[in-house]
């Protein structure tokens, strides 16, 4: 368990000009500047990369795209590749948020595809999974949490010892809410993931994934959530925006 570093990534979502996205990195930067023991990654729009990637020179903040296609390049209208991300400066990148799962028709297949897309070229996948409230209330959050885990990963290795799978378990009815899962929820569905796993990489990268919780956290609940054994950091959507709320969230410890 010490040996993940925790990770608290920012999700800007459509939000943010590339000046703002640039201007807000660059705080963000200076906010974090010094702090230990946790990784920072950000999530900005398409269009705010390469600024941004630009803002962060010098800084440990990582930068992520917030999906890609699966091809390396072709006639795919509106679509952004992989070694595109690569290129722009990009280490993570997320993949099969429930925002694309429920608006743009992504599937545990095309989540499947996009993940072996992000590995070919070296990008950290951050995997979303997570059930909607319906689901929760008729108790198929396992179940659910399973499939996508089954088909988002199905016949993909991964070398031990590897980082290059994040999870992020996002309850669907406790993003954008202000509902947050208590602990003990986000702590049951992430000591579930970690089992699964278990039987899909083996258990030694089970227990060096990073599974992060996502869905209202903010800089009061973070430190309760992180104080839970499988929880190792946060996806972190409309406290992310605002560069001070963010360091103090990366700031928890
Ligand atoms: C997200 O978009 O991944 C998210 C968790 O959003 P929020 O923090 O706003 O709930």
């Amino acid at each position: 368990m010490d040996t993940r570093t925790p990770l608290i990534a920012g999700n800007w979502k459509m939000f943010k000009t590339p000046r703002e996205a640039a201007r807000d990195a660059a705080a963000l930067a200076k906010l974090v500047q010094g702090v230990e023991g946790v990784d920072v990654m950000i999530a900005p729009t398409f269009v705010c990369l390469a600024p941004v990637a630009q803002a962060l020179e010098g800084s440990s903040i990582a930068l992520g795209g917030q999906n890609l296609h699966w091809e390396k390049e072709g006639a795919f209208t509106g679509e952004i590749s992989a070694p595109m991300l690569k290129a722009v400066g990009c280490s993570h990148v997320i993949i099969g948020h429930s925002e694309r799962r429920q608006y743009f028709g992504e599937t545990d297949q095309t989540v499947n595809q996009k993940i072996r897309a992000a590995l070919d070229v070296g990008l950290k996948a951050v995997l979303c999974v997570g059930e909607t409230e319906e689901e929760r209330d008729q108790e198929k959050t396992l179940n659910v949490l399973d499939k996508q885990l089954k088909g988002g990963l199905k016949d993909i290795s991964f070398s031990s010892g590897d980082d290059t799978l994040v999870v992020a378990y996002e309850p669907v009815w406790a993003i954008g809410t202000g509902k947050t899962a208590t602990d003990e929820q986000a702590q049951e569905a992430h000591a579930y993931i970690r089992q699964v796993l278990a039987v899909l990489l083996g258990k030694e990268l089970a227990k060096s994934t990073r599974i992060l919780y996502g869905g209202s956290v903010k800089p009061a609940n973070i430190a309760q959530l992180m104080s839970k054994p499988d929880i190792d950091g946060g996806l972190v959507g409309g406290a992310s925006l605002d560069p001070e709320t963010f360091s103090q969230i990366v700031r928890f410890q």
